[in-house]
């Protein structure tokens, strides 16, 4: 499932070799990927064509490619997304969903094995589409104000880990990231949030921060091979995980085996020394 850096990656390819274009023709192959237009694939293709790529913008995992008359097309990448630029003519990728054609001989092209992602268009939506608006900026963003995320944070009454998977709250932080952050820090999943000392909170923002700037550093594919797989299995997942997927490995900072729970229909990994469990509601 594709992670916030990604997602980054896709846009910086969208921004560097779209932006500019027109949109000469739409063409929608499975109608499943534009399923979150209401007003169905027809309308969709009617609305693309003849309008022009002004940039791309991204908040946590939510993509959306800026069209002139301030609209835009909201991308979904769901588990598989891929967006791939490609001349026009060049052998079609394996489950092709929709096709952009460009003004300069080429095509914007998505495609999505699992087709839980997709296209809509967004009416007025190229400064922040409004289905999306209720999503928390995420820590890489200029705008992301620490403070406001500290004091909201604080009036959860919740685990530490639950809180910074909502997306309303925070954007972008995947069950690695979040137990990635967590290990560096060092919190238990489970810590009340109300609880959290303010050194403990401005840790845990750093920590969110280096494991994003660093998987983006590391994400593998660039756009400039006119093929950007944001399936999120970049090197970085194989290289530098020291709690996640680590399960009975020694922890990398005191050597106790690293343990995995059961969370929220998927798994923490945390160490049992130096992320203890909290005790009683207060701790
Ligand atoms: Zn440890």
């Amino acid at each position: 499932m594709p992670e916030l850096p990604e997602v980054e990656v896709v846009r910086l390819g969208i921004q560097e070799h779209v932006v500019g274009r027109t949109i000469t023709q739409a063409v929608v192959h499975d109608v499943r990927s534009v399923r979150r237009h209401l007003p169905g694939a027809a309308d969709f293709t009617s609305r693309l064509a003849g309008r022009t790529v002004v940039g791309a913008a991204r908040r946590g995992k939510y993509l959306w490619i800026q069209l002139d008359h301030d609209d835009a097309i909201l991308c979904h990448l769901g588990m598989s997304g891929q967006f791939l630029v490609s001349d026009i003519g060049a052998p079609e990728p394996r489950h092709l969903r929709i096709a952009l054609t460009l003004d300069d001989g080429r095509e914007l092209r998505f495609a999505d094995q699992r087709i839980f992602g997709g296209m809509s268009f967004s009416e007025d939506g190229a400064e922040l589409p409004p289905e999306i608006a209720h999503i928390a900026r995420d820590p890489l963003d200029p705008l992301f104000d620490p403070a406001e995320f500290s004091a909201r944070l604080r009036k959860r009454e919740t685990g530490v880990k639950r809180a910074i998977l909502d997306q309303t709250l925070i954007s972008g932080v995947g069950n690695i990231y979040a137990d990635e952050s967590l290990w560096r820090t060092p919190l238990h999943y489970a810590r009340n949030t109300r609880h959290l000392r303010t050194r403990e909170v401005e840790g845990l923002l750093v920590h969110i921060g280096e494991v994003m700037l660093e998987a983006l550093a590391q994400g593998g594919t660039s756009f400039d091979a006119l093929y950007v797989n944001v399936n999120g299995n970049s090197g970085y997942f194989e290289r530098s995980l020291q709690a996640y997927g680590q399960e009975g490995k020694p922890c990398q900072r005191c050597g106790t085996p690293i343990r995995r729970d059961a969370f929220m229909n998927r798994s923490s990994y945390w160490c049992p020394t130096c992320q203890p469990r909290p005790r009683n509601g207060k701790f």
